[in-house]
């Protein structure tokens, strides 16, 4: 601990203050390998919260190809490549037809930047709309719509926030179609808003799991009126895929693909090449055109060719290892255990997700679904103490999120369950 304090102080000192940092007690890590990682003292966590490592810390085939490519050669990105149009090819191939050319970044943030300019491109419009609870990234233009971190001196009068959708407590306090009408009335709503303003209707932004919402569990066709009610006013619809992307929901490769849209622009990040920095943007390649023209846009890491390696090598060991279909099992079986263990504890108000991406409410009281988030936080930070990593999240920081990396197995799913058992028992 007294090693830790030392830690956080030279961090804080060197890299400056308020930078995010989890749990009371921070984990000081030095190695990984699969779904496990070892502290300072050789202390083993499992972890069920890393989504970048997507298929499991120093997964020998990424090391691999990350190796031979560096060892063979690393350029920016203004020379011709096999390897970025052979990766491209590959992602696209796993989109409707439609979306069938690529912008590579090295970040989520600049994959959203480019979006909104692609937006622009098209449109002739700046106005966007995004959920009033969530983060898109840290350019200035992102932050403009992450309320979750909101920009110093306030939001553009170029953005509109919507509800973020609350499963657990719906808009309106009705579920199913009413629920979805609710959300596209808002839509609706901040469309004719821009419409009114100078910067006219551009975009509609939105992760189709909502991930940092909180992932409600959203009936079956709730995007759809949200959509054409952006496709009537002539603007675009952006989903940001950075972190149900790369078959995380264990039911498709695409969270869009899960919620049943075809989006016109679609955002990547976090997972793409396993903790090597990879970004992209997925579009139409008449709007990746008309972006190329209006911005003329270059990159110098994005798209390189060990970033290239690293990210095909990730789209390998997703195919070869079946980590979609182990996702689903997986995850069905975990949330099945918490929904036994709901029975038993009075303080889970809602389990939920989707794959390898759930987590559960805690509330104060089931009839009033207070939340319960001074518990959340401490269950979070006694689960850490007792060797399991998870997070926090949801409009009321009341929820946990789990997401371990996609190899995570039943029987890990078995330790972290028991894990958990106990430090409810001893709230
Ligand atoms: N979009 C979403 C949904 C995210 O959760 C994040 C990061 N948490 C980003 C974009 C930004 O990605 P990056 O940190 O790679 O810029």
């Amino acid at each position: 601990m007294a090693d830790h304090a030392a830690l956080v102080a030279r961090r804080e000192r060197l890299l400056g203050r308020n930078m995010s940092l989890f749990y009371d007690d921070p984990v000081h890590l030095v190695r990984g390998e699969g779904v496990w990682l070892w502290d300072a003292e050789g202390r083993r966590y499992l972890d069920c919260y890393n989504n970048v490592p997507h298929v499991g810390h120093c997964h020998p085939r990424v090391v691999e190809a990350i190796t031979r490519q560096a060892s063979t050669l690393n350029t920016h990105t203004r020379y011709l490549h096999e390897g970025i149009l052979d990766y491209v090819e590959r992602l696209t191939a796993t989109f409707d037809s439609s979306l069938d050319a690529a912008i590579l970044t090295c970040t989520g943030s600049e994959a959203n930047d480019v979006a909104l300019r692609m937006a622009q491109a098209v449109t002739g419009k700046t106005g966007v709309i995004a959920t009033n609870h969530t983060y898109h990234g840290n350019t200035a233009a992102v932050s403009q719509l992450s309320t979750r971190m909101p920009p110093v001196g306030g939001f553009g009068v170029h953005v509109r926030h919507v509800s973020a959708p609350d499963s657990y407590r719906p808009l309106g306090g009705e579920g199913g179609a009413a629920f979805a009408a609710a959300f596209a009335a808002e839509v609706e709503a901040a469309i004719a808003s821009l419409q009114e303003g100078p910067h006219g209707f551009s975009a509609l932004i939105i992760d189709p799991f909502f991930a940092n919402e909180g992932f409600p569990d959203l009936p079956q066709g709730f995007l759809d009126k949200s959509v054409a009610a952006v496709r009537k006013a002539g603007g675009l619809v952006i989903t940001d895929e950075v972190q149900p992307g790369f078959g995380r929901t264990g039911s498709d490769m695409w969270g869009h693909q899960r919620a049943g849209i075809v989006p016109d622009i679609v955002t990547l990040g976090k997972p793409m090449a396993n903790g090597h920095p990879v970004g992209g943007v997925v579009a139409n390649a008449d709007t990746l055109n008309a972006f190329r023209k209006a911005f003329r846009y270059f990159n110098t890491f994005g798209g390189n060719p060990v970033s290239c390696a690293a990210a095909m090598a990730v789209l390998d060991v997703i195919e070869d290892e079946k980590l979609i279909e182990n996702a689903r099992d997986v995850g069905e079986y975990t949330r099945d255990a918490f929904k036994r263990l709901a029975q038993k504890h009075a303080i889970i108000g809602d389990v939920r997700g989707s794959g390898l991406f759930m987590g559960m409410e805690f509330v104060l009281d089931r009839t009033t679904k207070q939340p319960a988030a001074a518990q959340a936080s401490r269950i979070v930070n006694e689960m850490r103490e007792r060797g399991v990593l998870m997070g926090k999240i949801g409009v009321h920081q009341c929820a946990t999120k789990i997401r371990p990396p996609m190899p995570f197995s039943r029987e890990n799913a078995d330790l972290m369950l028991s894990v958990f058992d106990d430090v409810l028992s001893g709230l």
